[in-house]
């Protein structure tokens, strides 16, 4: 029953996504950008998905990154897009963003799911490629997961050429008559790969690939070569994944037009952080400011210590969930360690029994409201209900009411701030746990961000999070004293009050 019931579910939220991508196909493809998706894994396709939340660092050879996040109680957006500093272009870029996520809302905004692990999640990323000092190209990853499990995926290729400030589509790249040439080289691509042997035993694939050229072909221009990238549905069966044909500039200049471009030849790709960019271009995008870089095991003399060590506190939200918050809290427990659990109501009285241990042993339970709702979006009236009534139901079951407020997704405004009686707590190292479910991802991102004073922000709903724990907690307790959210503050001499916020102790 239950199986039968998940995958109705996840019949579903195929149907929807189909829905979604086809309006967005008839919507942008008149410039010739998406196409479909769906998931499985191959060879060809691990190159791409390292270009996906997995990879640390994306190539970002141009724009500014923006990014756009939102964690309602149906659905979570967490999308990335650069800007080039060229007004029509951006303002391209943005409206093909904006369709997406639009139509994902669109297709969730009635989604009631049972727990918070089971909205579905919206990810655009990308890569950006400086292929000559006129050509941009950009590569998009647009998946949408539910429970960490990709249910669509597709990549979408835009290029422009930065002086017209326009699309550059294939027929501006290669001269006339370049289809019939170019499948033929796309065919012997696949044709030379092992890989690709028992598929193309039964297809032709070269009418097919002519097709795929005057239809919607998606493709990336890098200084090295140009990509031609087949999402699902496309040519190749789903079950061999999304399949990609690199070709070098040097095996396609027999076919290009000679006066557009003139990308750098492959043998210049030696990594001269110089080469190749033009000094006017915007640099990439450098990481976010890390939050202090001062090495853990020499505090300051003015930063406080406990044990000889310095503090950070360990945040974990959304949850409890007996599964994975019960192997934090063992963790904790055989760590001489405490965390702080900002908590919802309906997870709290599910799982009675793991919020108890949490507040026996010492760990401090701060609320995280009744609904998950975007509070920034609410009237005030609905923002104090949301809180209070989480205070009540863990009061009800622990005996405690809570003293901090960690609002969902973050969102604050001064309606917030100046309704809410209890001090609210943000994050200074976001993990994105919940986003990559992936534990090695959480424990570098951890390794690389902690710092004394911090708070580092996980969800203990999910199982990945709880893996990264059992890497992560023994080996921050050796350096730092894992406190709660409270006594780091205290320790510091901070006293909270309520309606501010406080993302470090500082
Ligand atoms: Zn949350």
């Amino acid at each position: 029953m239950k199986n039968r019931a998940e995958k109705n579910k996840k019949n579903f939220f195929i149907r929807i996504i189909t829905l979604i991508l086809a309006i967005i196909l008839f919507s942008i493809a008149s410039c010739m950008a998406v196409v479909l998706h769906q998931r499985t894994r191959e060879q060809s396709d691990l190159q791409l998905k390292n270009t996906a939340y997995h990879k640390v660092d994306p190539q970002r050879d141009i724009g500014e990154k923006q990014e756009k996040t939102e964690c309602t109680s149906h659905y979570v957006y967490d999308i990335q897009y650069p800007q080039l500093n060229q007004e029509e272009i951006d303002q391209d870029i943005a409206t093909m963003v904006d369709d997406i996520v639009n139509h994902f809302i669109e297709n969730h905004k009635q989604n009631k799911p049972k727990n918070l692990d089971e909205r579905p999640v919206l990810s655009i990323d990308y890569e950006s490629y400086q292929a000559t000092d006129q050509l941009a190209s950009i590569l998009f990853t647009t998946t949408v997961s539910v429970k960490g499990e990709e249910i669509a995926k597709q990549y979408t290729g835009v290029s422009y050429q930065i002086s017209t400030k326009q699309k550059v589509g294939l027929t501006d790249i290669f001269q006339n008559q370049f289809v019939d040439p170019l499948s033929t080289k796309l065919e012997r691509y696949f044709t030379r790969k092992n890989q690709y042997q028992n598929y193309l035993k039964d297809i032709s694939l070269k009418p097919q690939l002519q097709n795929w050229l005057t239809e919607s072909p998606q493709f990336v221009l890098t200084k090295e070569n140009c990509k031609f990238i087949f999402n699902y549905n496309t040519i190749f069966p789903n079950e061999i994944g999304i399949c990609t044909a690199v070709i070098p500039w040097n095996e396609l200049q027999d076919i290009m037009k000679p006066g557009l471009t003139t990308p750098t030849q492959p043998d210049q790709k030696e990594e001269n952080p110089s080469s190749g960019t033009s000094p006017e271009q915007p640099q990439p995008p450098t990481e976010a400011p890390k939050p202090d870089d001062t090495p853990p095991s020499q505090p300051p003399s003015n930063q406080p210590t406990k044990n000889g060590k310095p503090l950070l506190a360990l945040t974990f939200d959304d949850g409890p969930k007996a599964s994975s918050t019960e192997r934090i809290l063992t963790l904790l427990e055989q760590n001489n360690a405490k965390a702080t659990f900002f908590v919802v109501g309906p997870q709290a009285k599910q799982y009675p029994d793991t919020l108890r241990r949490a507040v026996n042993m010492g760990c401090e339970i701060g609320n995280h409201t009744m609904d998950h709702l975007t509070l920034t979006k609410q009237t005030p009236e609905v923002m104090i209900s949301q809180v209070d009534q989480t205070n009540q139901i863990v009061k009800e079951i622990a005996g405690v009411s809570p003293r901090l407020v960690r609002p969902p997704g973050g969102a604050v405004n001064d309606t917030v701030k100046s309704t809410l009686s209890q001090p609210l707590v943000l994050w200074s190292v976001d993990t994105r746990d919940w986003k990559t479910r992936n534990a090695q991802a959480t424990i570098d991102h951890i390794r690389k961000n902690a710092a004394p004073g911090q708070i580092i922000l996980m969800h203990d709903i999910y199982s990945t999070t709880a893996d990264a724990c059992d890497t992560i907690i023994p080996e921050l307790a050796k350096q730092y004293q894992l406190v709660t959210v409270s006594e780091l503050f205290e320790a510091y001499g901070i006293s909270m009050t309520g309606g501010k916020t406080y993302s470090q102790a500082e």
